[in-house]
């Protein structure tokens, strides 16, 4: 029982221990690293001071929503549709965190050291990032109740390209002749129907508009992952 319990316990510590580290080591990242970095929790970490809250919580939200599969319980669901329209200012009320706490599957023995995934770990990532002030490092902590942790780490190294592309590096200049009604149309039906396939008919519309900037261009034609949160598609809505 004992021994149950300090395992338990070194788990609902990893999370801080492993922020630590990561902070530690990447305090810079040149963008050629951004592009090719296998490291999710890094890349956060490194973007974490330039980010601004409503993007770190839709990565999660990205995050946590594909891990939906472990996460059935319909107050978990509303918990990921809450940091999927979130704005700046919003302010989660404390009955999402809750139903979110009250969700979780009745013990954590059962996974405990096993090669499965943990229904209660990732559960108990989704209730902290509503509990803590780290937004988005219980998504990237999450990963640790996977049994396949590698390829979803690659899944939200992309999500975090998506978000915010190479604006961590270098400026991008959005010219406001882009922004046509149709553009603008275009990226707001994008975004509140979450269609992003769409997303190569907006790169057209904006190269008809006299766009000509590749990184928004091409990022445009990329097959994704692309979610809420993207920067082309934010930039174009003058959201951040
Ligand atoms: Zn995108």
């Amino acid at each position: 029982m004992a021994s149950i319990f300090i395992l338990h316990r070194e788990r609902l510590l990893l999370p801080i221990q492993r922020e630590q580290m990561v902070r530690n080591r990447w305090k810079s990242m040149t963008e050629d690293e951004w592009l090719e970095c296998h490291n999710s929790a890094a890349m956060l970490e490194f973007v974490r001071p330039k980010a601004t809250k409503r993007k770190l919580r839709l990565f999660a939200a990205a995050s946590f929503r594909r891990l939906t599969h472990l996460l059935p319980d319909s107050r978990q669901q509303h918990a990921i549709e809450m940091l999927e329209n979130v704005t700046d200012e919003t302010e989660f009320p404390r009955g999402i965190g809750q139903g979110a706490r009250m969700a979780l599957p009745p013990s954590a023995d059962s996974y405990a050291g096993k090669c499965a995934d943990d229904p209660y770990y990732v559960g108990l990532m989704l209730y902290r990032e509503f509990m803590s002030s780290s937004t988005a490092c219980h998504a990237t902590a999450a990963l640790n109740g996977l049994a396949d942790h590698i390829a979803e780490q690659m899944e939200q190294c992309r999500l975090l390209r998506c978000i915010f592309g190479p604006l961590p590096f270098r400026p991008i200049v959005f010219d406001d002749a882009w922004r046509t009604p149709a553009a603008v149309a275009q990226a707001r039906a994008i975004y509140e129907e979450k269609a992003f396939d769409r997303l190569p008919i907006l790169g057209t519309t904006l190269r008809e508009a006299g766009c000509h900037d590749t990184s928004i261009l091409d990022h445009c034609r990329q097959p994704g992952p692309h979610v809420r949160g993207c920067w082309v598609v934010d930039m174009l809505l003058g959201r951040s």
